[in-house]
Parts: structure tokens; C-alpha cells; sequence
């Protein structure tokens, strides 16, 4: 193997360190920053990212609140639930755990969150935002991809990057946020006609694409940093039950440059945006009642 390993468990233990302590300083002030998890359903998957959620935040000293509800209930009762915590000035985030049962209307779920308390960044308000390179609450997975970028040095003005998904949550902000750290930014998705073309030419790859091992060695332009945001559970094999990325980890590791593992990469430092945005909230709501 040659790539350097970015190491997001790392890279995430320094910083929710940081957090913990300003969190505890906010806290002094009279303000403990506080988090709402919303979790409707029984997806495996998202209880246990929402379980992750809750354990990070004690952990970092930030008070949280989980609210589960039955896959069939109504949207009303979920939209009463998020007025009432839009309204509770002790609550400085809000979070609903995607994906919704069919029958909610997602997009008026996410808007009918608080701009001010959005940490997730889905808000249509925080999307234009980010978009117009506005300050906002930027969605946790790609600006953890930032942070990670950040912390290996990695020049982003001018550079060629390729993003592999075209999602709200992932692909679309990830294309944003380097657009707007200066890359040239292609967006690539079921439809791109020759995908390894793209990837070839890019100097930064990012896969957000839900296929396990689907980026392999020879879609890699030598030297180049590959950020891995896949998370997949192998159904079949030798490592039945395993987690693994979008990416083949053992050829592309061959030829980047740098690379993020899976698990151990991305996946912690999504959990880490989150509670630094919560932070930030809490911070905003202490100074506007002047503490
Ligand atoms: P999604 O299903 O919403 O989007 C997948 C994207 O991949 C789509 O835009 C689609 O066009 C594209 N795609 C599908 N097949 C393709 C192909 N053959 N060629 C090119 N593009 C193709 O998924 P998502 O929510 O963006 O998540 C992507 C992956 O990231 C998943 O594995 C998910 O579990 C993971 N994820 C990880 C984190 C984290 O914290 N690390 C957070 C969110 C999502």
C-alpha cells in the first residue's frame, strides 16, 4: 500500500475534544448545549445512527433529547412535536433522522425545523445558503469531507475534483462546499456516461454512492486523494456482515495518494459536525440573551 490513511477517528477525537470544552464553558454560562433526535420507525440503520448521536453528545457534554415514534404516525404529530422544541429556547438543535415512511412529505418535515436550530443543514433556507457561500449550517458528512481535506493540507483552489453522487444530503453540498473552496468540481451519478473518464482526472474523489467497492484502483488518478463516504454492510462473501465503502480500499490504496478507510473515516467525523453545529447554536442563543 502507498496512500497515506486519513485517519477520520483520529482527526474526530481532537476535535469533539474541542467541543467537549466549549461545551462545558457554555454550560458554565448557564447554557448546556442542548440536542432533539427525532427518530420515526424501525430502520435498523438509522436507530443505530441515532443511538451513535445520542452516546457522542453525552460523551461531549451536550444534553439530548430522543423522541421515537411508530412508522405509521401521522405527520401532524410529528410537526406539533418539532414546533414545540422550535419554541423551547433550551433546545439548540433539531434533528429528524432520514429516511421518513412514505408517507411523509420529507421536504416539509426538514422545513418546518428552525433555520436557527437546523444542525443537520437541510433546511431549503440553509441549502441556498450554503449555495450563495452565505454563512449556514453547513450538513454534517460533507463538511466532515472538508474538515478531513483540511487536515492533510490539501490545496482545493484549482484543483480537479470529482464527486460521485448527486444526493441532498451528501453529493449536492459536497460539490458546494469544494465549488466554493475554489476546485473545479464535476458531479457524477448514475447517468455520467463514462464514469472512470471522470475519475481518472480527478485530483480529489469523493464517493457518495451506496455500492460497496464499486471505485476500484484503476478509476484513480495516481497520487490523488480519495475520500470514501460509502458506508455498506456486505451481504454476501468471506466478510458477510462487514462494513465496507464505495471504494475497493485495497487496489485504490495501490495508486492514491491519500485515502479515508471505512470504517474509521468519514463516519466519525459526520457525528462530529453535528455536535460542533449544535455547539455553535447553543453559543448563538447564549450571547443573544447576553450570557
Ligand atoms: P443516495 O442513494 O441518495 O445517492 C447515491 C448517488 O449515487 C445517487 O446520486 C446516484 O445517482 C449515484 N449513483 C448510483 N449508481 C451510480 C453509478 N453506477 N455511477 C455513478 N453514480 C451512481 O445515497 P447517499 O445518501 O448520498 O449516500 C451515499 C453513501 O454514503 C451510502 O453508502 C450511505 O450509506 C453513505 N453515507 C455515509 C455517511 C457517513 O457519515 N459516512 C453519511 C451519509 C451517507
Amino acid at each position: 500500500m502507498t496512500a497515506r490513511i486519513i485517519d477520520g477517528n483520529a482527526l474526530a477525537a481532537r476535535v469533539r475534544g474541542e467541543i467537549a470544552d466549549r461545551a462545558a464553558a457554555l454550560s458554565a454560562r448557564g447554557v448546556q448545549p442542548c440536542l432533539a433526535v427525532l427518530l420515526v420507525g424501525v430502520d435498523p440503520a438509522s436507530a443505530v445512527y441515532v443511538r451513535n448521536k445520542v452516546a457522542a453528545c453525552e460523551k461531549a457534554g451536550i444534553r439530548s433529547l430522543r423522541f421515537d415514534y411508530p412508522q405509521d404516525v401521522a405527520q401532524a404529530d410529528v410537526m406539533a412535536k418539532l414546533a414545540e422544541l422550535n419554541a423551547d429556547p433550551s433546545v439548540h438543535g433539531i434533528l429528524v433522522q432520514l429516511p421518513l415512511p412514505p408517507q411523509f412529505d420529507e421536504a416539509a418535515v426538514l422545513e418546518a425545523i428552525s433555520v436557527a436550530k437546523d444542525v443537520d443543514g437541510f433546511h431549503a433556507e440553509n441549502v441556498g445558503r450554503l449555495s450563495q457561500n452565505q454563512e449556514a449550517f453547513l450538513p454534517c458528512t460533507p463538511h466532515g469531507v472538508m474538515k478531513m481535506l483540511e487536515s492533510v493540507d490539501v490545496k482545493l483552489a484549482g484543483a480537479e475534483a470529482v464527486v460521485i453522487g448527486r444526493s441532498n444530503i451528501v453529493g449536492k453540498p459536497m460539490a458546494m462546499l469544494l465549488t466554493n473552496a475554489g476546485a473545479t468540481v464535476t458531479v457524477c451519478h448514475s447517468r455520467t456516461r463514462d464514469l472512470a473518464f471522470h475519475t481518472r482526472r480527478a485530483d480529489i474523489l469523493v464517493a457518495a454512492v451506496g455500492k460497496p467497492r464499486f471505485v476500484t484502483g484503476d478509476m484513480v488518478k495516481p497520487g490523488a486523494v480519495v475520500i470514501d463516504v460509502g458506508i455498506n454492510r456486505l451481504q454476501n462473501g468471506p466478510d458477510e456482515g462487514k462494513l465496507c465503502g464505495d471504494v475497493d480500499f485495497a487496489s485504490a490504496s495501490e495508486v492514491a495518494g491519500a485515502i479515508t478507510p471505512v470504517p474509521g473515516g468519514v463516519g466519525p467525523m459526520t457525528i462530529t459536525m453535528l455536535l460542533e453545529n449544535t455547539v455553535i447554536s447553543a453559543d448563538r442563543a447564549a450571547r443573544a440573551v447576553g450570557k
